[in-house]
């Protein structure tokens, strides 16, 4: 068995992973057969044996991005499938016609890419739509029907609603529950060819109408939607509600462990109930899948929502779903977080039962984890203060030489050339400095990093006071790297570039909202943090301006940063502040 996943790492030991070694040791899932694609007990009976040791799945419902909560879902399916020699199907959940769309289907298959994961396995893509199994789904309906466990319900919405009965009462039977099993299946194939209106039928499965657990009193498996599918066009005015077809698709598909977040766990008698009734019929063959519930992930400050994240862009409150303010993963991705970054998160943050929150900081230092290795070092100066060196000639240049990496020297160097004018960043200069400020002041002297010390000679400030050039001399013999270099002691080591460096606009970021739990308000919309967006004028220094879009880099002494997926080209540099080099709570 490969114990360790894609990262290289040993991964921490949870529940799901023993209940699934534990059924390994049983032998609890041989005997499976597999035609290489989904099918009835009949269509698998004569297939070879099947060569995946399990089956999971991921089955996103593609009404949206996907966000950080699914990617611990997609980490955890197929982290498991490749770790124990078995499979992970990505199943679009597309039972809802109206709600769904091709654009959503594409992204989810692009991030889940993104992420590192495939659902290629044993020679065969196992890419699925619930939407595939329609033709079954609905056979397997009839025959639930012709069996006396379904029957066709002519009860209003309402009345349906009224006579559910509560957590304490028993619900009421329906007075169509006992319709004969001839009327049934006529009505339920009239509903098939169109013949009646949206509402006026449902099919509902005969369970317990005082059943404790309310998702078995007579749960609606299948509802009239005239409307168009993304997939199937009109060919169908019957669609299963997510209960039925989540099941049968689960078994259809030979997934061994159906993994889902706890709000499942009390549908879970009835995904149990289905599938036995259909391998009772023969329709299914056993053994039949289990589904396993774990805790979903909760992001302080943050929300995962589909619904919840599409209300933000359809009201133009964030720049699309990829803003690089969202907690989807291709807005992640717009900020320059990386698949390695966001795998670690999800090993980091572990899979339990219980529900927790997760600081923000857990997913801010994954990054920097990542990035710390492998980011090149580059200079940006965000917010440029002109600096003239007075006593050096104007023409005259000195290339200074820093490290690509430090740790790394092997990556070699960049050149910074030293001249005249530089700029400087602003807040490195105070003319009324705060106790512990160690940068430039009026008399004072720094060391600008990998370069000379220079002491600051006087400043010209406008009536309002803002400065707007500091005037320094240069010390001689104190270029870093040259003898007698350190005979000046100075505190300050600021960073700097050259009057001519390439302007780019930097966007920096802050939480979206400024609640930790922006979920739990109706009024979410209100505790969006207006400050979470500033864009500045910085300088760069050559070295990112010519960076492909998507290169990361640690700007030193500001942090990570990511040149713009979209915005980022020749003459125009555009990056996205990714994340801070410190925790700034832990500053
Ligand atoms: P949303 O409310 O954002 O639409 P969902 O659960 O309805 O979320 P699905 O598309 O149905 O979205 O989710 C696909 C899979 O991702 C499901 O198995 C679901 O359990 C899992 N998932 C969704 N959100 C989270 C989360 N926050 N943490 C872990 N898993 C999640
Ligand atoms: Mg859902």
């Amino acid at each position: 068995m490969n114990a360790s996943n894609p990262d290289g790492h040993h991964p921490a030991s949870h529940f799901i992973r023993n209940r699934i070694q534990t059924d390994l040791a049983g032998d609890r899932f041989v005997g499976r057969h597999w035609r290489s694609a989904p099918g009835t007990a009949a269509e698998q009976a004569t297939a070879p044996a099947d060569p995946a040791r399990i089956r999971t799945r991921f089955p996103p419902e593609p009404n949206g991005y996907l966000h950080i909560g699914h990617a611990k879902s997609i980490c955890l399916n197929f982290g498991l499938a490749k770790e124990f020699g078995g499979a992970c199907h990505l199943r679009l959940d597309d039972t809802n016609p109206t709600k769904e769309e091709q654009e959503y289907v594409d992204a989810i298959v692009e991030a889940v890419h993104w992420l590192g994961f495939d659902w290629a396995a044993f020679g065969t893509s196992h890419l699925y739509f619930a939407s595939d199994h329609f033709e079954t789904l609905f056979a397997f309906a009839r025959a639930l029907t012709a069996a006396g466990h379904a029957y066709i319900d002519s009860q209003t919405a309402e009345a349906m609603r009224a006579t559910r009965g509560t957590l304490t009462e028993p619900g009421q039977p329906s007075p169509w529950r006992n319709r004969s099993t001839e009327e049934n299946l006529r009505l339920l194939d009239e509903m098939r060819q169109g013949l009646h209106p949206e509402g006026a039928h449902v099919l509902r499965a005969r369970i317990d109408m005082a059943s404790p657990n309310l998702n078995l009193r007579d749960p609606v498996l299948y509802r009239i939607r005239h409307a168009e599918h993304h997939r199937t066009g009109d060919a169908w005015c019957v669609y299963p509600m997510y209960d039925y077809a989540h099941p049968v698709s689960d078994a259809l598909e030979n997934i061994t462990h159906s993994i889902c977040t706890l709000e499942f766990e009390d549908h879970r008698p009835l995904y149990n109930w289905l599938l036995a009734r259909l391998a009772d019929l023969g329709h299914l063959s056993r053994p039949l899948p289990e589904q396993i519930e774990f805790a979903r992930l909760n992001l302080t400050g943050t929300l995962t929502s589909k619904r919840r994240l599409q209300t933000l862009v359809t009201q133009g409150l964030v720049d699309g779903w990829d803003d690089p303010r969202m907690p989807t993963i291709v807005g992640l991705r717009r900020r320059g977080y990386t698949p390695e970054s966001i795998r670690l998160f999800c090993e980091r943050i572990g899979v339990a039962r219980a529900d927790n929150w997760i600081e923000p900081l857990v997913l801010e230092q994954s990054l920097r984890d990542d990035l710390e290795a492998r980011a090149p070092r580059a200079t940006a100066v965000l917010d440029p203060l002109r600096l003239v060196i007075e006593d050096w000639p104007a023409t005259q240049v000195d290339p200074c030489f820093a490290p690509v990496h430090p740790h790394q020297p092997e990556l070699g160097q960049r050149t910074i050339a030293f001249g005249h004018e530089l700029w400087i960043e602003r807040e490195d200069f105070a003319v009324n400095p705060p106790k512990g400020f160690f940068r430039l002041t009026p008399g004072g002297r720094v060391r600008l990093r990998y370069g000379h010390v220079i002491e600051c000679t006087r400043f010209d400030a406008d009536p309002n006071g803002e400065i707007k050039t500091v005037h320094a001399r240069v010390m001689p013999d104190s270029k870093s790297g040259t003898p007698g270099a350190d005979q000046y002691k100075v505190k300050g080591n600021i960073h700097w570039l050259p009057a001519d460096a390439p302007q780019a606009e930097i966007r920096l970021f802050g939480a979206l909202f400024n609640d930790p739990n922006p979920a739990a308000r109706d009024d979410w919309m209100d505790c969006l943090n207006p400050d979470s967006r500033r864009v500045v004028k910085a300088r760069v220094e050559a070295s990112a301006a010519q960076a492909q879009a998507e290169q990361r880099f640690q700007f030193e002494r500001h942090g990570y940063f990511v040149a713009d997926r979209h915005d980022h080209g020749a003459g125009a540099p555009v990056f996205n502040q990714s994340v801070s080099l410190k925790d700034s709570k832990a500053r």
